[in-house]
């Protein structure tokens, strides 16, 4: 069985993140990547996680709760696009998790954007460590969704290949637009 969508992206952050890293999660949602990201990165680590939505951050702090994860997870009511000015520039961030899309079970209404996930995107690229890795799950499928795949395609494109490694990796034969997911991996310290 070939990995699906989800299990690819947990499995390449894994192989890169360490006890006592300091990783994003970009989408809190309802908070399953957040708690990927905490139990690898142990007690000594951190895991910074952003929502627009309020209820986002419940249901994270809860399901954390559940699993005696909270004190290494701090909880930011912002939009990703305010990544860059939470980390400070002599913090290195070992990887950073975009789930794109709308929070299931919640308003239709409140999905990422294209502007605001690059803007996200490019800070995430800067405060990344060598090594570091960047994975984002995107949904074209639904309504504006497939608007931000293309925008996201077109930037990556624009990565400089010495840079940063940038792949796709997703079914080809299912229906319904099924998710995919782009990987990045910072090869250098400086980009663009
Ligand atoms: N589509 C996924 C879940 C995605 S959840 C699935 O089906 O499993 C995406 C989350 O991104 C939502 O909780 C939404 O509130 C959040 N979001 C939307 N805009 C955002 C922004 N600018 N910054 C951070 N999170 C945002």
């Amino acid at each position: 069985m070939l990995l699906a969508v989800l299990t690819a992206a947990h499995q390449a952050i894994a192989d890169v993140v360490r006890a006592g890293d300091l990783v994003i999660d970009a989408t809190l949602g309802n908070g399953h990547d957040t708690r990927f990201l905490a139990e690898r990165v142990g007690a000594t680590g951190r895991v910074l996680g952003f929502d627009v939505q309020a209820d986002a951050l419940v249901q994270t702090r809860r399901r954390l709760e559940a699993h005696g994860l909270v004190d290494r997870v701090t909880l930011v009511h912002a939009g990703h696009e305010t990544l860059g000015a939470q980390v400070s520039a002599d913090q290195e961030v070992r990887a950073v998790m975009f789930n794109l899309g709308y929070l299931p079970g919640a308003d239709k209404a409140t999905i990422t954007q294209p502007e605001t996930t690059l803007a996200a995107l490019e800070q995430a690229c800067a405060v990344l460590a060598v090594g570091g890795r960047i994975s984002i799950v995107v949904y074209p499928g639904h309504e504006g969704g497939a608007a931000e795949a293309a925008a996201l395609t077109a930037f990556l494109q624009t990565l400089d290949q010495r840079s940063f490694q940038a792949v796709r990796y997703g079914f080809v034969n299912q229906k319904n637009t099924p998710p995919y997911l782009f990987l990045l991996e910072k090869l250098k310290p400086r980009y663009s």
